[in-house]
């Protein structure tokens, strides 16, 4: 099937049950087993079914096949957040004494998880520049687990080269995990590259009207050709003494995903709602056509304030002098950008007037909602990074974030003239 097919169909057998047209909320905590011996069979992975929310459920279900289709994985487990996703792919490979990689342009969530909650449990952070990679392999040691970056970067609407990053990682066998929350499952397919894992706030486009919060974690297929007998993964090829010795490579099944199932999500919790999930369902029916208008609008407002003579700069990879142009019209599908970007305002009191006195902008810290939203990082999002760790990830204090909806583009570029007057 393509994608647009996919993303209406896949996962839901509308001969089951009532045959209900729309996807059924099964808004349960618990399933009943239908004898104690099947029961059994569920824990020990003998069949497969529902056990408990924490760990699956059928809606949800829906959702993770149709998104783990729809982004080229096999497999996918959906999470309560976008932050826990990237949690649970860390845990899942890094413990204490570990380190991980991670790309200098980050979500300020992702750079505060990375380099001081995970410090605390004795995982660290080594930073590479994601633009072109070139200090990545001399950061590479036997103790590296993973390598972190995200295909369009909040809040520097910067792409990363992928496929040098994709290339080292294979040559030195280190998982590579890309947030694709501002890209979007729609316009780029990171596994399509070489790409091992992806994660996905959902709470953005997926979702694509700010209504529910959740995250998801795809693998690609054959992922254990990476894990197996790689000293870097020596638990994915021993038994697991918290699930009666199941060995995950040896399963049969997608190892990484199954592994944050039985051993992460059911450990930490973070599971989502069932009524999120089926939120998630009917946002991902039409991803596919609000990415397009996201994109198209959000390129005529950077058009727009690239004009602006109190604008000093746009950063917007549709933009043809944009940095990001090339890469994007090779990765991105049409050469489509999503509706995020960035401008810098010629100084900070321009930027605090434009915050305040657009109106039909709404000053939110989101993004992907179908309404637009003005966004000023270095106050909100990114308040807890340090001049220094805001310096580096290129956020100045008159940079100005906008999630561009998918409202008339004359109307909001009309709002943004007037507000900076
Ligand atoms: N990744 C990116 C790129 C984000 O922009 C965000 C949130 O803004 C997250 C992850 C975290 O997602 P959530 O808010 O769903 O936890």
């Amino acid at each position: 099937m393509k994608k647009d097919t996919i993303a209406l169909h896949e996962g839901y057998d509308k001969t089951q049950g009532f045959g209900t047209m729309s996807v059924p909320i099964y808004q349960t905590t618990a399933y009943v087993f239908k004898s104690g011996e099947y029961a059994a069979d569920l824990f020990a992975l003998k069949d497969f079914g529902p056990i408990y929310t924490r760990l699956n459920n059928p809606t949800t279900e829906v959702f993770e096949k149709r998104f783990a289709a729809y982004e080229g994985g096999v497999a996918a487990i959906a999470t309560s957040s976008g932050m826990a996703a990237i949690f649970s792919s860390i845990i899942n490979v890094a413990e204490a004494g570990d380190n991980i990689i991670i790309s200098d342009k980050l979500y300020g969530g992702t750079v505060t998880l990375c380099t001081h909650t995970l410090k605390r449990f004795g995982i660290s952070a080594k930073v590479f520049s994601s633009d072109e990679a070139d200090n990545l392999e001399e950061l590479i040691d036997e103790k590296t687990k993973l390598i972190l970056f995200e295909s369009l970067s909040n809040p520097q609407i910067s792409i990363p080269n992928i496929e040098k990053i994709v290339q080292i990682a294979k040559k030195h066998n280190v998982l590579t995990i890309c947030d694709n929350t501002v890209a979007s499952a729609a316009l780029f397919n990171p596994i399509k590259w070489g790409v091992d894992v992806v994660v996905h706030s959902t709470s953005k486009y997926t979702t694509g009207q700010g209504t529910a919060l959740g995250g998801i974690i795809v693998e690609r297929e054959n992922l254990n050709e990476l894990l197996t007998d790689n000293p870097r993964y020596y638990h994915f090829n021993e038994p697991d003494e918290s699930y009666h010795g199941l060995i995950y490579t040896k399963t049969g099944l997608p190892p990484f995903t199954l592994r944050v199932r039985l051993a992460i999500i059911r450990d930490t919790g973070a599971a989502p709602s069932p009524f999120n999930s089926w939120l998630l369902v009917q946002g991902l029916e039409t991803l596919g056509i609000r990415m397009e208008k996201h994109s198209k609008n959000a390129l005529k407002v950077a058009q727009f304030l690239k004009t602006h003579p109190k604008v000093k700069k746009v950063s917007y990879p549709g933009l043809e002098d944009d940095e990001g142009y090339n890469k994007a019209q090779k990765y991105f599908k049409d050469g489509l950008c999503s509706g995020l970007l960035s401008f810098e305002a010629e100084d900070y009191e321009t930027a605090k007037k434009v915050l305040n006195s657009t109106k039909i902008f709404s000053i939110v810290v989101n993004i992907g909602d179908s309404k637009s939203i003005i966004t000023h990082p270095a106050s909100t999002t990114h308040q807890q990074l340090s001049p220094k760790e805001l310096e580096d990830a290129g956020i100045s204090p008159a940079l100005i974030r906008l999630s561009i909806g998918l409202e008339d583009s004359e109307d909001l570029i009309k709002d943004l003239e007037q507000a900076l007057g």
